[in-house]
């Protein structure tokens, strides 16, 4: 049997562009997958407790992409979930992104008040500052706040993360959770907020439940290239597998799970608990929040970040410097010369983090501009 196309990866970017090969252009697919399950990183299952968790690190949907929003409905019910997070500062459980709240929570009331008019004033309501702009500030009081917040939120938790210092990194990646000038404490700010009712790997199932689809589990794509006949191809894994290596590795940071699950209803006060300052790990992540699963027990997973090493762990985050970049910026013009029979995306091929609603949007793109269009 010839396929159309053969796909290397079934997390987001690979399922959700079989699903529209098969389904829109009536095209025969099959995936390789190297893990031995579906839904890349998103997957989740149910643990020895009977508690549906997260396996690679807890996953919240959110997104104000009303298209990947009505495209994932078609595939999965949704319940609402609104994430809060926290973070142990001074042995006090403030919210994060830090926020006026935050502030009242931390400093005397006086001096909140004073903190709160000054940053209105200079910033205005509603806005989200990204923690080494604020640093830059020339008011006494607002300086003091800024340098207080980068020590006791940022700067051991970057360390931990990235085994690097805020400065040594891109400036978005401390951008990514700013400073919030507002008394909103949610952790997105996105329209739609909802995880799928009945799990990722559920939603998953479904969008590969196609007839033109066919799965084969447990095997790194270049075992079973030689033996399979396909026209094009899409590759959703590493761009420096792809290429041998020929430049060098791509870094990234892993990560390590402990899971533990508790005879007791509730763990924590919040879906996510982060800890800058103190131990290891990074953050405490409650499945049963994030899930809306009912059950006397529950499970949380602690979250140690490590150095990554190929064939031992998982690449989990590409390392977002102007070294790494430009590395990358090799590999992508190898794969440029490439364009039209091997397609490039997802997190690994593009080396870029991507949220899950991102990637599908991504995907969504490639099928309509690139593939829809050629015959
Ligand atoms: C710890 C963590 C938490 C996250 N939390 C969130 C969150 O809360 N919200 C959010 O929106 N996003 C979150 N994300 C991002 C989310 O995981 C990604 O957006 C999504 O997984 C990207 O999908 P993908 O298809 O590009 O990659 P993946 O999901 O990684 O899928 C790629 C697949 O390709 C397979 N593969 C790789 N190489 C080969 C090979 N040689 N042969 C065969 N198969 C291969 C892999 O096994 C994998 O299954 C998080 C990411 C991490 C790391």
């Amino acid at each position: 049997m010839k396929f159309d196309y053969l796909i290397v990866g079934a997390g987001y970017a690979g399922a959700i562009l079989a699903e529209r090969i098969a389904s829109q252009l009536d095209k025969k697919v099959i995936i390789i997958e190297k893990r031995n399950h579906i839904a890349g990183n998103a997957f989740d299952y149910y643990d020895e407790n009977g508690v549906l968790v997260h396996k690679y690190g807890p996953h919240i949907f959110h997104t104000s992409s009303k298209k990947v929003y009505d495209y994932l409905s078609d595939f999965t019910k949704w319940n609402t979930y609104v994430h809060h997070v926290k973070a142990v500062v001074e042995g006090k459980p403030v919210p994060i992104p830090f926020n006026l709240n935050s502030v009242y929570e931390l400093f005397p009331k006086n001096f909140s008040e004073k903190l709160e008019s000054k940053l209105i004033e200079k910033y205005g309501y509603g806005l989200k500052i990204p923690i080494l702009k604020l640093k830059e500030v020339d008011d006494s009081d607002l300086k003091f706040l800024a340098e207080y917040i980068y020590k006791n939120v940022f700067y051991g938790y970057t360390l931990k993360q990235w085994a690097l210092k805020p400065e040594e990194l891109d400036f978005n990646v401390t951008s990514r959770v700013p400073v919030y000038i507002s008394r909103d404490n949610r952790y997105f700010q996105d329209t739609y907020q909802q995880i799928p009712a009945y799990g990722y790997t559920a939603m998953f199932e479904k969008i590969l439940n196609h007839k033109n689809i066919r799965i084969l589990l447990n095997t790194d794509y270049r075992e079973a290239i030689e033996y399979i006949k396909f026209d094009k191809m899409i590759y959703t894994g590493p761009l420096d597998y792809y290429f041998d290596y020929i430049y060098g590795q791509l870094p990234y940071r892993s990560l390590r799970f402990e899971f533990e699950n508790f005879n007791q209803s509730q763990f924590q006060e919040v879906g996510q608990m982060n800890y800058p300052n103190n131990y290891d790990y990074t953050r405490i992540t409650e499945f049963k929040y994030l899930t809306m699963q009912k059950s006397i027990n529950t499970t949380v997973a602690f979250e140690y970040p490590q150095e990554y090493i190929p064939g031992i762990n998982e690449p989990y985050y590409p390392i977002p410097r102007d070294i790494n970049n430009e590395l990358f910026s090799k590999y992508k013009a190898e794969a440029e010369k490439l364009d039209g029979s091997v397609f490039f995306v997802g997190r690994l091929a593009d080396y870029k983090y991507y949220n899950m609603d991102q990637i599908a949007g991504v995907a969504l793109q490639l099928f309509e501009k690139k593939i829809a269009n050629i015959r």
